[in-house]
């Protein structure tokens, strides 16, 4: 089987991923991981981690996402325990206003759909008993998923490192990459702090865009 070198430029949870799944879901796939500082280092060490269903931060289009990624992570740390940092502490989601009070409510419906457990509670006295001393004047009522929690991005990235390591993918940290180098639109390798390496194919560039060097250079 001829190999596809693939480079990925960045240790973050995204790069990581990228490799994880690549390495476990491509056998043709030839990852190397370039990490300048160490994994999970950057942005993701920033990461606050929320594991959760029911959260505001994303529309409920994306619901297929969030599931995916509740279901990786959570299976994930069933497989491997420790491996994510994940702490079940369930949220609560607070409805302010009638329109926030039937995107909660759906959330609830997707979670429920998805075989998890949430409820919604009209009743102060129930969300009280999450959090007792909420103020609640004015609140519709409240969503309540004790499935979710919090998770360690760091060591999740470290963790799908090892594992894409496991299936053959080089892992380097401490190691920039300075320059992409393209003939005819095509990557032929990359420069780095430790040399250079010559490729005879193609490169994923970082997800968020922030590290493109690829898209640029092309
Ligand atoms: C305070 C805060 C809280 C957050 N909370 C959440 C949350 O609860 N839930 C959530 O989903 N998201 C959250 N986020 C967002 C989330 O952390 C980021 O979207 C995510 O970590 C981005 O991952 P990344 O892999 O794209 O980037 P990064 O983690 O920044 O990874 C990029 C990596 O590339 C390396 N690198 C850069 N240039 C080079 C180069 N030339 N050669 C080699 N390596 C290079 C860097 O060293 C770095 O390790 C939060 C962000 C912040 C700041």
């Amino acid at each position: 089987m001829t190999k596809k070198r693939i480079g990925i430029v960045g240790g973050g949870i995204i790069g990581t991923a990228i490799a994880y799944f690549l390495t476990h879901e491509h056998p043709d796939a030839e990852v190397y991981l370039f990490e300048k500082n160490t994994i999970g280092s950057g942005t993701t060490a920033k990461s606050a981690g929320t594991h959760c269903l029911i959260d505001d931060s994303l529309p409920h289009e994306f619901w297929s996402i969030r599931l995916f990624g509740f279901k990786f992570y959570t299976e994930l740390e069933k497989r491997i325990p420790g491996s994510t940092g994940f702490e079940q502490t369930g949220t609560l989601l607070i409805a302010p206003y009638p329109e926030y009070e039937k995107y909660a409510l759906q959330a609830v419906d997707l979670a429920v759909a998805s075989g998890y457990q949430a409820e919604y509670w009209k009743d102060p006295e129930k969300i009280r008993t999450i959090i007792p001393d909420l103020t609640l004047d004015g609140v519709l009522g409240a969503a309540y998923s004790p499935d979710d929690g919090f998770v360690d991005a760091t060591m999740i990235s470290n963790t799908l490192a090892r594992l894409s390591r496991e299936k053959g993918a080089k892992v380097m940290i401490g190691t920039e990459v300075q320059n992409v180098n393209v003939v005819d639109n095509k990557v032929t390798g990359v420069d780095t702090n430790k040399g250079t390496s010559i490729w005879t194919c193609w490169s994923i560039p970082p997800a968020h865009g922030r590290l493109s060097l690829a898209k640029r250079s092309a």
